[in-house]
């Protein structure tokens, strides 16, 4: 059996990627063969392929994908030959066939399409962890979203409007910030032309937010602390700017006894059944019309490295889908 896939032999940039052909060996026990149907491309492929997220090399990156199963390994009896999946916590998506281990896929359900499941089932899920997990957000609460026309911050925005939170949305551009609107944000500040926790301090008269995601890192961190309102949390989860460094704790108290957690969808996606149940949460979203799955843009396979160029370039908006 044959697949091709995008593989990297060394950290670098785009242009690290390889597209090669090779032979795919048949599923060991615990494993399923899948014949992928469609791509996730999500900000964390960036980290692995530069190293900000060290990984064993050569290795096929991608986090999360959809497909059919095209063969059981031994032992596996809870997926059947034919069966539509998804996976979004087993590296090496970035594939046309792969073999991984049948705990790590969830099923889809027939009203989600393979694309929107591809395009939604890492980052749903990371709106569900932020949300009920880790920003344990409750109705009538002010939150502070950053790249909120992202892949998952339109997902984030549309979540946090579903319970009944407020919205303020931080992006890069007026496209951006319409697309924002869409999905439901209240306020939005366009971090190119103003001051990110001026904005918060007079939308919210002066009291800041109680909880604030910040995917951005090292470029936001001080606006963050700066529009935390007292004893607020700010959920620090991602790079897109570069890591968040040298924390000095005694600014936490300074600036009103803060809470902050750096939270990966890894530590909370542990099991079989948390996979299914995030995931099942995420399509339960989707079904309400609280969320949609927001593909802005398609490649294929083999243009991977363009992707990623848009990506970090920040002229992506919404998901990103990889047709294999
Ligand atoms: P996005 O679609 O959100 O793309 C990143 C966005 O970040 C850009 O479009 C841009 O939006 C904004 N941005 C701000 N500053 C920069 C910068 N210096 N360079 C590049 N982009 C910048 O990506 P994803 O939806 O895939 O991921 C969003 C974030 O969530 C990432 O940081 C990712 O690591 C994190 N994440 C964390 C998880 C976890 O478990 N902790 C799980 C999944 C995602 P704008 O122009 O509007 O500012």
């Amino acid at each position: 059996m044959q697949t091709h896939v995008q593989r990297i032999a060394k950290t670098g940039g785009p242009e690290a990627f390889e597209f090669v052909g090779t032979a795919l060996p048949e599923p060991g026990p615990g494993e399923v063969r899948l014949r992928a149907t469609a791509i996730g491309l999500n900000y964390i492929d960036t980290y692995h392929r530069t190293g900000l997220y060290p990984i064993d090399l050569p290795a096929v990156l991608g986090q999360e994908g959809a497909g059919v199963v095209q063969a059981l390994g031994e032992g596996v009896t809870d997926f059947a030959v034919g069966d539509r999946v998804g996976s979004f916590t087993a590296r090496g998506a970035y594939a046309t066939h792969r073999t991984v281990a049948a705990d790590q896929l969830v099923r889809l359900p027939d009203d989600v399409s393979d694309e929107d499941a591809a395009a939604l089932m890492l980052k749903g899920a990371t709106a569900a962890m932020l949300v009920e997990d880790c920003g344990r957000v409750e109705a009538g609460q002010t939150v502070l979203v950053y790249a909120a026309a992202g892949g998952v911050g339109l997902l984030l925005t549309g979540w946090l409007k579903a319970i009944g939170a407020t919205v303020i949305a931080v992006v890069g551009s007026e496209a951006k910030a319409s697309r924002a609107r869409g999905a439901g944000a209240d306020h939005v500040i366009l971090h190119r032309d103003e001051d990110i926790a001026a904005r918060v301090r007079e939308i919210t008269g002066g009291a800041g937010v109680p909880v604030i995601f910040d995917s951005v890192g090292k470029a936001t961190w001080q606006a963050s602390l700066d529009s935390a309102s007292p004893r607020g949390l700010i959920v620090s989860f991602g790079n897109a700017s570069g890591p968040v460094e040298g924390i000095n704790l005694g600014v936490l108290s300074a600036k009103g006894s803060l809470f902050v957690t750096r939270p990966t969808l890894f530590h909370y996606a542990t099991t079989p059944e948390a996979r299914q149940r995030y995931a099942d949460k995420v399509f339960a979203m989707l079904r309400s019309g609280a969320i949609r799955a927001e593909i802005g843009q398609r490649f294929p396979l083999e243009a991977v490295a363009e992707a990623h160029e848009e990506l970090e370039a920040g002229t992506t908006i919404g998901s990103t889908v990889l047709i294999p």
